[in-house]
Protein backbone atom coordinates (compact mmCIF):
# COMPACT_ATOMS: atom_id res chain seq x y z
CA UNK A 1 0.00 0.00 0.00
CA UNK A 2 1.23 3.46 -0.86
CA UNK A 3 1.80 5.88 1.89
CA UNK A 4 0.47 9.19 2.14
CA UNK A 5 3.82 11.28 1.64
CA UNK A 6 4.88 9.51 -1.26
CA UNK A 7 1.51 10.61 -2.81
CA UNK A 8 1.52 13.86 -2.05
CA UNK A 9 5.52 14.47 -2.46
CA UNK A 10 4.86 13.57 -6.51
CA UNK A 11 5.32 16.51 -8.87
CA UNK A 12 2.55 18.14 -9.35
CA UNK A 13 3.16 20.76 -12.14
CA UNK A 14 5.74 19.22 -13.85
CA UNK A 15 8.76 20.78 -13.25
CA UNK A 16 6.97 24.01 -12.74
CA UNK A 17 6.04 22.95 -8.99
CA UNK A 18 6.19 25.51 -6.17
CA UNK A 19 7.54 23.11 -3.62
CA UNK A 20 10.64 24.41 -1.36
CA UNK A 21 12.68 21.77 -2.93
CA UNK A 22 12.21 23.53 -6.22
CA UNK A 23 12.74 26.80 -4.57
CA UNK A 24 15.93 25.22 -3.35
CA UNK A 25 17.26 23.71 -7.29
CA UNK A 26 16.53 27.46 -8.71
CA UNK A 27 19.21 28.91 -5.64
CA UNK A 28 21.26 26.11 -6.26
CA UNK A 29 21.10 26.83 -9.92
CA UNK A 30 22.00 30.30 -9.32
CA UNK A 31 24.47 30.19 -6.83
CA UNK A 32 26.25 28.09 -9.68
CA UNK A 33 25.93 30.32 -11.95
CA UNK A 34 27.75 32.88 -10.50
CA UNK A 35 24.80 35.00 -9.05
CA UNK A 36 25.31 37.20 -5.95
CA UNK A 37 21.86 37.84 -4.43
CA UNK A 38 21.17 40.95 -2.61
CA UNK A 39 18.13 42.30 -0.98
CA UNK A 40 16.08 45.40 -2.74
CA UNK A 41 17.33 47.97 -0.13
CA UNK A 42 21.28 46.78 -1.09
CA UNK A 43 20.29 47.17 -4.88
CA UNK A 44 18.67 50.21 -4.81
CA UNK A 45 21.96 51.96 -2.88
CA UNK A 46 24.12 50.81 -5.08
CA UNK A 47 25.61 52.34 -8.57
CA UNK A 48 24.23 49.97 -11.01
CA UNK A 49 28.03 50.12 -12.80
CA UNK A 50 29.37 48.91 -9.07
CA UNK A 51 26.56 46.10 -8.82
CA UNK A 52 28.48 42.44 -9.10
CA UNK A 53 28.12 41.01 -12.69
CA UNK A 54 24.74 38.95 -11.88
CA UNK A 55 22.79 40.21 -9.03
CA UNK A 56 20.01 38.41 -7.81
CA UNK A 57 16.87 39.85 -5.99
CA UNK A 58 14.84 37.72 -4.04
CA UNK A 59 11.33 39.13 -3.24
CA UNK A 60 8.07 37.47 -1.24
CA UNK A 61 4.94 39.72 -1.04
CA UNK A 62 3.51 37.95 2.22
CA UNK A 63 -0.15 38.58 1.04
CA UNK A 64 -1.46 35.70 3.30
CA UNK A 65 -0.95 32.74 5.82
CA UNK A 66 2.57 34.13 7.28
CA UNK A 67 3.19 30.38 8.64
CA UNK A 68 3.90 29.62 5.22
CA UNK A 69 6.83 32.12 5.42
CA UNK A 70 8.87 30.46 8.65
CA UNK A 71 10.56 27.22 5.79
CA UNK A 72 11.00 29.46 3.28
CA UNK A 73 13.09 32.16 5.07
CA UNK A 74 14.86 29.32 6.83
CA UNK A 75 15.96 27.52 3.53
CA UNK A 76 16.68 30.40 2.08
CA UNK A 77 19.04 31.97 5.15
CA UNK A 78 20.45 28.27 5.42
CA UNK A 79 21.44 29.00 2.02
CA UNK A 80 23.12 32.51 2.19
CA UNK A 81 20.23 34.05 0.72
CA UNK A 82 19.18 37.65 2.48
CA UNK A 83 15.44 38.27 0.75
CA UNK A 84 13.14 40.68 1.07
CA UNK A 85 9.50 40.50 2.28
CA UNK A 86 6.85 42.78 2.11
CA UNK A 87 4.32 42.26 4.95
CA UNK A 88 0.59 44.11 4.97
CA UNK A 89 -0.58 45.89 7.61
CA UNK A 90 -4.35 46.09 7.05
CA UNK A 91 -4.94 42.51 5.32
CA UNK A 92 -7.99 41.11 6.03
CA UNK A 93 -6.03 37.83 6.18
CA UNK A 94 -4.02 38.13 8.91
CA UNK A 95 -3.40 40.79 11.87
CA UNK A 96 1.03 41.37 11.48
CA UNK A 97 0.72 42.31 14.84
CA UNK A 98 -0.17 38.90 16.58
CA UNK A 99 2.08 36.72 18.55
CA UNK A 100 2.87 34.35 15.72
CA UNK A 101 3.53 36.92 13.24
CA UNK A 102 5.94 40.34 14.54
CA UNK A 103 8.59 38.95 16.90
CA UNK A 104 8.74 36.09 14.14
CA UNK A 105 9.76 39.09 11.33
CA UNK A 106 12.02 41.15 14.24
CA UNK A 107 13.76 37.69 14.85
CA UNK A 108 14.41 36.80 11.05
CA UNK A 109 15.48 40.19 10.17
CA UNK A 110 18.75 39.78 12.55
CA UNK A 111 19.43 37.04 10.04
CA UNK A 112 19.39 39.79 7.38
CA UNK A 113 16.25 39.26 6.17
CA UNK A 114 15.14 42.78 4.70
CA UNK A 115 11.24 43.96 5.92
CA UNK A 116 9.21 46.29 4.05
CA UNK A 117 5.17 47.46 3.64
CA UNK A 118 3.25 45.95 1.49
CA UNK A 119 -0.45 47.61 1.04
CA UNK A 120 -3.36 48.77 -1.21
CA UNK A 121 -3.81 52.19 0.14
CA UNK A 122 -5.90 53.16 -2.35
CA UNK A 123 -8.27 50.33 -1.70
CA UNK A 124 -8.64 50.90 1.77
CA UNK A 125 -9.52 54.22 1.60
CA UNK A 126 -11.72 54.07 -1.37
CA UNK A 127 -14.07 50.94 0.38
CA UNK A 128 -13.99 52.81 4.30
CA UNK A 129 -16.87 54.75 4.09
CA UNK A 130 -17.44 54.66 6.93
CA UNK A 131 -18.30 58.49 7.22
CA UNK A 132 -14.94 59.35 7.85
CA UNK A 133 -12.60 60.55 5.21
CA UNK A 134 -9.31 58.54 5.37
CA UNK A 135 -6.90 59.63 2.82
CA UNK A 136 -4.04 57.82 0.90
CA UNK A 137 -0.95 59.59 3.02
CA UNK A 138 -2.57 59.30 6.32
CA UNK A 139 -3.11 55.26 6.11
CA UNK A 140 0.60 54.85 4.19
CA UNK A 141 1.99 57.02 7.16
CA UNK A 142 -0.23 54.65 10.10
CA UNK A 143 1.23 51.44 7.94
CA UNK A 144 4.73 52.22 7.65
CA UNK A 145 5.34 53.45 11.34
CA UNK A 146 3.57 51.29 12.98
CA UNK A 147 5.79 49.04 11.40
CA UNK A 148 8.65 51.08 12.01
CA UNK A 149 8.68 50.62 15.42
CA UNK A 150 9.71 46.86 15.19
CA UNK A 151 11.35 46.68 12.19
CA UNK A 152 14.03 48.63 9.75
CA UNK A 153 11.79 49.62 7.26
CA UNK A 154 13.42 51.33 4.42
CA UNK A 155 10.95 50.32 1.49
CA UNK A 156 7.13 49.25 0.33
CA UNK A 157 5.48 47.57 -2.59
CA UNK A 158 1.97 47.90 -3.68
CA UNK A 159 -0.67 44.95 -3.34
CA UNK A 160 -3.25 43.74 -5.42
CA UNK A 161 -5.99 41.28 -5.21
CA UNK A 162 -7.02 40.56 -8.86
CA UNK A 163 -6.81 42.56 -11.66
CA UNK A 164 -9.64 44.41 -11.44
CA UNK A 165 -9.17 45.41 -7.70
CA UNK A 166 -7.90 48.80 -7.38
CA UNK A 167 -4.01 49.68 -8.53
CA UNK A 168 -2.23 51.84 -5.84
CA UNK A 169 1.44 52.03 -8.22
CA UNK A 170 -0.35 54.74 -10.25
CA UNK A 171 -0.94 56.97 -7.44
CA UNK A 172 2.18 56.43 -5.62
CA UNK A 173 4.47 57.07 -8.58
CA UNK A 174 2.69 60.38 -9.03
CA UNK A 175 3.15 61.66 -5.73
CA UNK A 176 6.66 59.31 -4.63
CA UNK A 177 8.69 62.54 -4.78
CA UNK A 178 7.05 63.82 -1.60
CA UNK A 179 5.89 60.50 -0.04
CA UNK A 180 9.35 59.27 0.61
CA UNK A 181 10.34 61.97 2.58
CA UNK A 182 6.91 62.14 4.13
CA UNK A 183 7.35 58.56 5.56
CA UNK A 184 11.12 58.34 5.81
CA UNK A 185 11.58 55.49 3.38
CA UNK A 186 14.05 54.78 0.32
CA UNK A 187 12.58 53.28 -2.35
CA UNK A 188 8.92 51.26 -3.67
CA UNK A 189 9.74 48.32 -4.95
CA UNK A 190 8.38 49.16 -8.56
CA UNK A 191 10.98 51.99 -8.95
CA UNK A 192 12.42 52.22 -12.84
CA UNK A 193 16.03 51.36 -11.45
CA UNK A 194 15.16 47.87 -10.31
CA UNK A 195 12.30 47.22 -12.88
CA UNK A 196 14.66 48.52 -15.89
CA UNK A 197 17.64 46.82 -14.40
CA UNK A 198 16.56 43.54 -14.16
CA UNK A 199 14.70 40.75 -15.38
CA UNK A 200 11.53 40.38 -13.57
CA UNK A 201 10.16 36.52 -12.83
CA UNK A 202 6.80 36.38 -11.03
CA UNK A 203 4.21 33.92 -10.26
CA UNK A 204 0.32 33.94 -10.51
CA UNK A 205 -3.04 32.89 -11.67
CA UNK A 206 -3.28 32.25 -15.57
CA UNK A 207 -5.50 31.02 -14.95
CA UNK A 208 -3.30 27.99 -12.97
CA UNK A 209 -0.67 28.84 -10.83
CA UNK A 210 2.37 29.34 -13.31
CA UNK A 211 5.21 31.29 -13.73
CA UNK A 212 4.25 34.58 -15.55
CA UNK A 213 6.80 35.35 -18.56
CA UNK A 214 9.72 33.44 -17.85
CA UNK A 215 10.78 31.03 -15.46
CA UNK A 216 13.32 31.38 -12.76
CA UNK A 217 15.74 28.79 -14.90
CA UNK A 218 15.23 30.39 -18.12
CA UNK A 219 16.02 34.17 -16.57
CA UNK A 220 19.39 32.34 -14.73
CA UNK A 221 20.55 30.92 -18.11
CA UNK A 222 20.04 34.48 -19.67
CA UNK A 223 22.76 36.11 -16.52
CA UNK A 224 21.53 39.41 -16.55
CA UNK A 225 20.38 40.67 -13.04
CA UNK A 226 17.11 38.94 -11.74
CA UNK A 227 14.37 40.60 -9.96
CA UNK A 228 11.91 37.39 -8.71
CA UNK A 229 8.74 37.54 -6.85
CA UNK A 230 7.21 34.71 -5.42
CA UNK A 231 4.30 34.82 -2.74
CA UNK A 232 4.71 32.63 0.11
CA UNK A 233 1.29 31.07 0.62
CA UNK A 234 1.36 29.46 -3.20
CA UNK A 235 4.80 27.31 -1.57
CA UNK A 236 4.83 24.27 0.27
CA UNK A 237 6.79 21.74 2.01
CA UNK A 238 4.86 18.61 1.64
CA UNK A 239 1.97 19.03 -0.51
CA UNK A 240 0.24 22.18 -1.96
CA UNK A 241 -2.80 22.11 0.48
CA UNK A 242 -0.86 22.05 3.54
CA UNK A 243 -1.84 25.43 4.69
CA UNK A 244 -5.24 25.19 3.82
ZN1 LIG B 1 0.34 41.21 -2.70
Amino acid sequence: MKNLRTIYTRKFHGENDFSLEHMRKIIELALESGYTFMTCREFMACDIAALPKRVFIMKHDLDAKPDTLWPLLQLETEMGVKPTVYVRVCAPDYNVMSLRVMPELVWWQNYGVEFGLHTNFVEYTKLAEVGQDINNTQLLRAEVQLLKNFLDIRGMSTHRDLNYAYNALPWLEEHWDDLKDVLDLDYQAYDPKLMDNTIYVNEGYSPHLCWRNITPEEAIATGKHIYMLTHPHWWWVTNPFESY
